[in-house]
């Protein structure tokens, strides 16, 4: 999608804070942070949201779903633990329509919604 924001900034077409990246994901610094770890995990395969993942795709959000746990270890939150959120179409606060998963620790976050 050119006109996608998420897939800029996996095709490096715009910059970003990088903290990992394999064949299938990249994680970057969310530009605004909420809490002193906030990482926003991305496929690199365009899904606007999560209404929109098919069974075919089940791999790649396990796959999301173990970088969390490996980047929560990396980056010292694994004990003390963190969020993994994904914000769904406007009720659900999505403003980036590339489906993503903030990572989100290193504070203690409240219960409110
Ligand atoms: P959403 O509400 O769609 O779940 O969250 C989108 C997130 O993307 C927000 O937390 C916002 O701060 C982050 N974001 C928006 N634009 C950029 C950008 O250009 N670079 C980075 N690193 N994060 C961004
Ligand atoms: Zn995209």
């Amino acid at each position: 999608m050119s006109d996608c924001l998420f897939c800029k900034i996996v095709q490096k077409e715009v910059p970003s804070e990088i903290i990992y990246e394999d064949d299938q994901v990249i994680a970057f610094k969310d530009i605004s942070p909420v809490a002193p770890v906030h990482v926003l995990i991305v496929p690199k395969k365009h899904i606007p949201d999560l209404t929109s993942v098919e069974p075919e795709d089940a791999n790649l959000m396990g796959h999301i779903v173990m970088t969390a746990k490996n980047l929560a270890i990396k980056l010292g939150v694994d004990e003390s633990g963190f969020r993994l959120i994904n914000n769904c179409k406007q009720h659900g606060g999505q403003v980036i329509y590339h489906i993503h998963f903030h990572l989100i620790g290193g504070r203690q976050l409240s219960n409110k919604c």
